[in-house]
């Protein structure tokens, strides 16, 4: 049973600043969030919520023929891709980094860089948010970005594929 009290449900020693909208129990400062329709609500529901909608934006996504259909969905992974190729390029002028010597190593570097976008959408779709602390969401991004480029090498071509699948062959 959940108790309602001034404190915080989740914090007993802090004051609760108000009550979540779907299960009511008294949230402090740290414990509230404001979901997209700016209602208050507790960490948990917050996230439940998040998951739900989610999992609704990929049941759509799926019925839409899943990623890598729209050439916009292409157009922007390689527009980051290149800006990061050039921040790349600015750092190894500047000696920030140093540049590879071995030619197939600095062209390997440079397509897995150019390809984290890629992965980066397609972890997007997987991975539902989350209402967290700060740290907790940079930190998040920051494994994502290292997926991204674990995954991003063989997604780009994947991307390439099936978007010459689904509008140039299967339009004809
Ligand atoms: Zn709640
Ligand atoms: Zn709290």
């Amino acid at each position: 049973m959940k108790i309602q009290a001034s404190g915080c449900y989740y914090h007993s020693g802090k004051l609760a600043v108000a009550t979540c909208s779907k299960c009511g129990v008294g949230i402090c400062r740290d414990c509230a969030v404001k979901n997209n329709q700016g209602i208050m609500l507790c960490y948990p529901c917050g996230n439940e919520q998040l998951k739900e909608e989610h999992k609704q934006y990929r049941k759509q996504l799926s019925e839409h023929g899943g990623r890598f259909n729209k050439i916009s969905e292409l157009v922007i992974p390689t527009i980051i891709g290149i800006l990061i190729i050039v921040a790349k390029i600015v750092a190894e002028h500047y000696g920030i980094i140093t540049q590879s010597d071995n030619g197939l190593t600095y062209i390997a570097v440079s397509y897995l860089l150019f390809t984290i976008p890629f992965g980066f959408v397609v972890l997007e779709d997987l991975i539902a948010p989350k209402y967290d602390s700060l740290a907790n969401i940079v930190n998040r991004y920051c494994m994502m970005l290292l997926g991204a480029f674990f995954i991003g090498w063989i997604v780009f071509p994947y991307a390439l594929i099936k978007f010459f699948i689904n509008n140039i062959m299967l339009k004809q």
